[in-house]
């Protein structure tokens, strides 16, 4: 008999689909197999050359640091929010942690209740809500709306919860969101935090893609609207491509509520995590401090992502593929509908069949809408444009300064730049199309 016994929430956490996916992509590559691969997520431009320059020099900082996050970094962040983000707050209702991933996982550990979160969304909040022993609560959006969370639906969803025995207390949002692109409009943002207030819901609002708007919808956060109830979250990873760097942040409310939760926190990352690596955290005050450098580079990564991102959506909408118009990130969400019959033909009855189907006969990785929490029959995928762009760090610097010369506000309608894997993509998919009339 094994001696070893796993709890039960380590039964409930499953290897996931992009795990399925990355192993299939690798397997024909060895086979010599040509994959566009729009399955992979990470923000990949060259790193910010001020950061370059600052982790070299603070290399020495070997001491553990505080648990909260260095001071001056702790303070360039709460005046960068206010500066750029619209979000008021203070250096001590910050907390800087390895990565936003393990503070929101912190946060539903320590928050009560049950957690809502809008299907589809980001992969991971669902398995950290099981594992901090709490019931996912799915609040349903409509692509055709743009995915938006409205009060109705939340309403709905909190009422069918509570029928079954939840007692759902906090709501997770994502705007830029992971998978969808989508972005909440300002008044979308009022009404869901007018209804969180009411409610006595606390929103835990991640905004790791935040910088990342493509410039056709300004980001908004509800912390505008319900500073006492909003937590928000997020990091260096996407708007800096340096997610290896593990820099992400939580900003609490003021007040004796959200001072508690702050010292909730600070005991739990002490006994966990003890504080972001320090030479990462010495050299990310760059990223925040007022510095045209930064903020030109971080606008060029918007501007580049959302022209690949939009160009692509134009693509997949004149193949007749339906998809929610992405306004910010580096994803797409698009939906075969209109394909279901003659998917069903070829054996494709949902969104993992089709991963599948993609991914053999076409040699397209993508993700099921599955692994995001959607109806294992919608036939919906997660596109990442963030690998379209060929290897080399001239290329990407090259690519990056060519948006400055976009004429419109909505980087999708300039000139096209020279995306060769873009176009490979959009003729893969003429081809699957084709097929399958
Ligand atoms: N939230 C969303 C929606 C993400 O897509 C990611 C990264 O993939 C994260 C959070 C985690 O980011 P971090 O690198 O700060 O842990």
């Amino acid at each position: 008999m094994s001696s070893l016994h796993l709890a039960s929430t380590a039964h409930r956490v499953a290897t996931s689909a992009t795990l399925e996916i990355n192993e299939r992509v690798q397997a024909l590559r060895a086979e010599g197999r040509d994959v566009i691969h729009l399955g992979f997520g990470e923000a990949s431009f060259p790193l910010l050359p001020a950061l370059r320059e600052a982790l070299a020099k603070s290399a020495t900082a070997t001491s553990y640091g505080p648990v909260l996050g260095i001071a001056p970094l702790r303070q360039a962040i709460a005046d960068y929010l206010g500066r750029e983000r619209g979000i008021a707050t203070t250096a001590d209702r910050i907390a800087v942690a390895p990565g936003s991933k393990p503070l929101l996982y912190a946060l539903v550990q320590l928050l009560e209740g049950d957690v809502l979160v809008p299907a589809p969304s980001w992969v991971s909040y669902a398995p950290q809500i099981v594992l901090a022993g709490r019931r996912v609560v799915p609040v349903a959006t409509d692509e055709r709306d743009h995915h938006r969370v409205t009060p109705a639906a939340l309403d709905v969803a909190v009422e069918g919860a509570i029928a079954e025995g939840a007692n759902p207390r906090v709501l997770i949002v994502n705007s830029p969101s992971n998978p969808t692109g989508g972005m909440f409009a300002a008044a979308d943002v009022e009404a869901l935090a007018g209804w969180a207030r009411r409610r006595g819901v606390t929103i835990i609002s991640d905004e790791i893609y935040a910088e990342l708007a493509h410039g056709i919808v300004p980001h908004v956060s509800p912390a505008r609207f319900y500073a006492e109830g909003t937590i928000v979250t997020a990091g260096l990873s996407k708007s800096f491509s340096a997610g290896g760097w593990r820099l992400g942040y939580a900003v609490f409310p003021a007040g004796e509520a959200g001072t508690a939760l702050l010292s909730a926190l600070r005991a739990l990352a002490s006994e966990i995590w003890s504080s972001a690596a320090m030479p990462v955290q010495v050299a990310s005050v760059n990223a925040f401090l007022p510095s045209d450098e930064v903020s030109t580079y971080v606008k060029r990564s918007a501007r580049l992502h959302g022209h690949t991102a939009g160009r692509l959506f134009k693509a997949l909408t004149e193949l007749g593929i339906a998809c929610a118009r992405p306004a910010g990130a580096f994803y797409l969400y698009p939906d075969f509908a209109p394909f279901r019959a003659q998917l069903a033909q070829v054996g494709v009855p949902g969104g993992l069949e089709l991963a599948r189907y993609l991914l053999d006969k076409h040699g397209i990785a993508t993700l099921p809408g599955v692994a995001f929490g959607d109806a294992p029959e919608a036939l919906r995928l997660r596109l990442a444009v963030s690998g379209l762009y060929e290897a080399g760090e001239a290329l990407h610097w090259d690519l990056l300064k060519r948006t400055d010369a976009f004429a419109s506000a909505d980087p999708a309608e300039a000139a096209p730049l020279s995306l060769p894997l873009l176009d490979r993509a959009a003729a893969a998919f003429g081809e699957v199309v084709r097929a399958l009339r």
